[in-house]
């Protein structure tokens, strides 16, 4: 009997810890229930006085303040501070930029999933369709991606000039100043959608869109250098670039050596205050044509012209390119992608205080502006170019493993082809989800950094597989480059987008759960900055508030992972019915575990955790995949719950709840306090690891939905370049594909005559002649079949090069300078 109440007694702490429940509802309902409990002789007296001295402690520790905070906050704030290291200012200035905003949630260990699915997603505007419809289509469509990445290694002079005219490079500067002013999300289509057709292009474009000067303008600019720049920049008359990096500083970019020191000089003829200016920076893109320069550089003031403090810190200054001492430098070729790239040196320049970006008052702010505007850009451009080539694998590797044949059947249908589509197709949808969900909150105002370092790192590494997996399933025809060739450029881009923007590795391992544990984390911001208060009685009282409430925090996420861990999230709270419902039931669980390990690694690690990359990756890795899976729960409720979508949800849910699990695994397997480990993995799978890899029949179903024409398919891959014209790879794939689709009825037909034995032959035309004399087909089906024939071997086609000869086997040639070998046919000529 006595064993039942102390169940009871259990049960009930656990529920009010789950729910949690409001003090008064602990301070009466307890006793209430020990008393009962011991009337109805469930508690013998051993049990009771237990419990009776467990309460009496915690509410004398609750309702004594004084006392808790002289004995037990103060002495912990000592230890914390301990273990805690000093913030740097440039990790101080990172934590402050950008917002806090789903992520939050996230870190919560029960978001607020009726929040997430009443976010109206973002819409394009009429105008920007037209646009898109319009110029970028035009654009599309004068872009010959081998003519610029084999022939010309640049744009044509076309090109560039629509690029200018068109506007393209001012899409976020505002109308006042001459600019496009358009979303987020047109932004981030309109870049896809080039990528598409040419990443060259596409990056050029981006870059003056991204961190670079109209972004730090719009943000920090003065008024008169809003005036004298934007009108150009929007225009295309002003060229711009951002220079950040060097040789000696690259993802450490607070230690640039380059070195500005304030001294009086003349400019213009006119003696002013400005800055002496020396650099050397590197990788630089668009630097080779850019009239205008964003500089970061240290600032130094050893004669205090500015005051008394010598050493400025990082600033950020706009320099004409045409200003005496700077030297465009060379260009570097980038795996082949060639937007310009190169060096910039400056010597001795002398630059006046009014080309400081935010002029003299924003001296010294250079890393908080530079990490606030990086945060945007880093949420649109390297992910729209990883969600198209997603897009364009689903698209065309899809239509391409429809039509290819070996063994006599299309590649697609063979199981081991099935497994890298169906990753090609569930990681597009999850891409796209992640996107989609990002671009509503920059839409609607928030900048969030902890998710745009989340969708740079996650969605250029399944850049990185949906192109090798394409690369697979195209075999030769992804190998051999020329016009015909799709892939070899996006395959050749790949490191690019992993490097730029925040390295990827770095990005991992110290940015995402690095930054989010302490900006997105409901109590440890308030806990370091109650650490960082000078005054020990307000830093004691803070202290002792925040940790009262992380200690509430702690215990609810116990009961809460304990709880979903047994039921596998079922009975938590769904906002939709259905399969999806189900799915967010299994986030509830695991939102749950990840808000528990959080703690335990903080409070085990402390600082060092800051130190333990790896453990900080995995935990990174469990909150950026509970954000790519609720986006893409969202999206699949946005999209109208849709049975023909449900392959591709399923997919992808499994594969990011396999993730998580994985990433819990490394996890309990690194933490080094192992019985910690041991308890927390078993509160968090009491019965066991519950998700495995999507099964042979999830991937059958999400790679058939790329073997054939459908509204899924459509939708899955829209916003990238396609077209109707035979003569363009990609018009001739999607045609290609259609006529396979139409003839395979035909070819049922034609293969069970010759089971029956009623037609022979190897060659299809000679079956096809056979069964229409014998009337097993007609001549309209005739015509499927060798039209659907036609298109494959063009599909197949792969181009070759007459004058790409070994030297050593080639004829002496009279002169020298040759023009580079055009293909031996076109290919894409009927
Ligand atoms: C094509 C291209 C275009 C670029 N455009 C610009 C531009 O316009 N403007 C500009 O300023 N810069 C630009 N960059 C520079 C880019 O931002 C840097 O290349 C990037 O920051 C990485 O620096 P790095 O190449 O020196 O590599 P490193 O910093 O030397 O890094 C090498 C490796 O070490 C890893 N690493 C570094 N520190 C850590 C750590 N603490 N923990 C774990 N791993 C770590 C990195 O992730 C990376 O994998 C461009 C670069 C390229 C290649």
């Amino acid at each position: 009997m006595t064993s039942i109440g102390v169940v009871i007694v259990l049960v009930a702490l656990w529920a009010l810890a789950y729910k949690p429940a409001k003090a008064g509802v602990w301070i009466i309902g307890l006793p209430v229930l020990l008393i009962v409990l011991q009337v109805a002789c469930l508690l013998n007296l051993g049990w009771a006085l237990f419990f009776w001295i467990l309460f009496a402690v915690c509410i004398s520790i609750y309702l004594a303040p004084v006392q808790r905070r002289q004995w037990i906050s103060a002495p912990l704030l000592r230890q914390f501070r301990k273990v805690m290291p000093q913030m740097s200012k440039t990790e101080q200035e990172a934590l402050d930029a950008g917002d806090v905003w789903w992520d939050g949630e996230l870190f919560s260990g029960k978001p607020k999933w009726d929040d997430l699915l009443q976010l109206p997603r973002s819409e394009l505007s009429s105008e920007e369709q037209a646009y898109i419809d319009g110029p970028v289509e035009q654009l599309c469509k004068m872009l010959d991606d081998w003519q610029i990445t084999y022939h010309d290694l640049d744009l044509s002079p076309a090109v560039w000039d629509f690029i200018k005219d068109s506007g393209l490079f001012g899409m976020i500067i505002p109308k006042s100043y001459g600019g496009l002013e358009f979303s987020a999300l047109a932004h981030s289509t309109i870049v896809m959608k080039i990528a598409s057709k040419s990443i060259t292009a596409a990056v050029t474009i981006m870059v003056p869109n991204s961190l670079g000067p109209a972004k730090l303008l719009l943000h920090y600019g003065t008024e008169q250098q809003k005036e004298q720049y934007l009108n150009g920049l929007a225009s295309g008359k002003e060229v711009p670039c951002f220079a950040l990096t060097g040789p000696k500083a690259g993802s450490d970019a607070g230690a640039i050596p380059d070195l500005g020191i304030v001294t009086n000089g003349t400019f213009n003829g006119n003696k002013t205050l400005g800055i002496r200016l020396n650099w050397d920076k590197r990788y630089i893109t668009l630097a080779p044509i850019a009239t205008l320069i964003g500089l970061a550089f240290k600032l130094e003031d050893p004669d205090h012209l500015l005051g008394e403090t010598e050493d400025l810190g990082i600033t950020v200054a706009l320099i004409p390119s045409s200003t005496k001492g700077v030297e465009t430098g060379e260009r570097h070729m980038p795996l082949n992608i060639p937007f310009l790239n190169g060096t910039t040196r400056g010597k001795d320049v002398f630059i006046p205080m009014e080309m400081v970006i935010g002029g003299q008052e924003r001296i010294g702010q250079g890393w908080r502006m530079l990490v606030d505007s990086l945060s945007e850009g880093r949420g649109i451009s390297l992910p729209a170019l990883s969600s198209g080539a997603g897009k364009m694998a689903s698209r065309y590797t899809g239509a391409y493993a429809a039509v290819r044949q070996q063994f006599g059947i299309p590649i697609g249908r063979f199981e081991g082809i099935e497994e890298p589509l169906a990753r090609i197709a569930g990681m597009t949808y999850q891409m796209e989800a992640a996107r989609t969900l990002t671009l509503t909150g920059l839409d609607i105002g928030e900048n969030p950094s902890v998710i745009s370092a989340i969708v740079k790192y996650h969605m250029t590494e399944r850049y990185r597989q949906v192109i090798n997996d394409s690369m697979d399933i195209q075999g030769g025809s992804g190998i051999c480059l020329g016009p015909a060739n799709i892939w070899g450029r996006a395959y050749q881009a790949i490191p690019i987008a992993i490097t730029v923007e925040g390295a990827n590795i770095l990005t991992r391992s110290m940015i995402i759960f690095g930054q989010g544990a302490i900006r997105c984390h409901p109590h440890v911001l308030k806990e370091l900055e109650a650490i960082q208060e000078d005054d020990e009685k307000i830093a004691v009282r803070k202290f002792d508030k925040v940790l009262f409430n992380h200690i509430i925090f702690v215990m609810t996420n116990i009961a809460r992972t304990t709880w979903l861990g047994l039921s596998h999230g079922r009975l938590s709270k769904q906002p939709v019915s259905g399969i999806a419902g189900l799915y967010f039931q299994r986030l509830n669980w695991m939102s749950a575990a990840f808000a528990l390990s959080v703690d335990v690694a903080l409070m085990t690690l402390g600082g060092a955790l800051k130190r333990k990359e790896r453990l900080s990756a995995r935990l990174g890795d469990l909150v950026s995949e509970l954000y790519i899976a609720s986006a893409t729960l969202k999206q699949f409720v946005t999209n109208g719950k849709l049975e023909e979508e449900l392959p591709l949800m399923q997919w992808a849910m499994e594969d990011s709840l396999y993730r998580m699990q994985e990433a819990l695994r490394g996890l309990f397997n690194n933490l080094p306090i192992r019985p910690l480990a041991w308890i927390l993995r078993f509160m968090i799978f009491p019965t066991g690891f519950r998700f495995n890899r999507p099964t042979d029949r999830m991937d059958k179903a999400a790679a058939k939905l790329l073997l054939q024409p459908s509204r899924t398919r459509d939708r899955l891959t829209n916003h990238i370049y396609t077209s109707e014209d035979i003569n363009e790879k990609v018009g001739l794939l999607d045609l290609a594909m259609e006529a396979a689709f139409a003839a395979a009825p035909v070819e049922k037909l034609l293969s069970q005559a010759r089971h029956r034995g009623e037609i022979d032959g190897k060659e299809s035309h000679t079956m096809i002649d056979q069964a229409l004399k014998k009337g097993i087909i007609t001549q309209d089906q005739a015509d499927k079949l060798q039209q659907a024939e036609e298109l494959r071997d063009k599909v197949i086609y792969v181009d070759a090069f007459k004058d790409l000869r070994c030297k050593a086997t080639a004829k002496p040639r009279k002169k020298a300078a040759k023009p580079k070998p055009k293909p031996t046919t076109d290919p894409g000529t009927p």
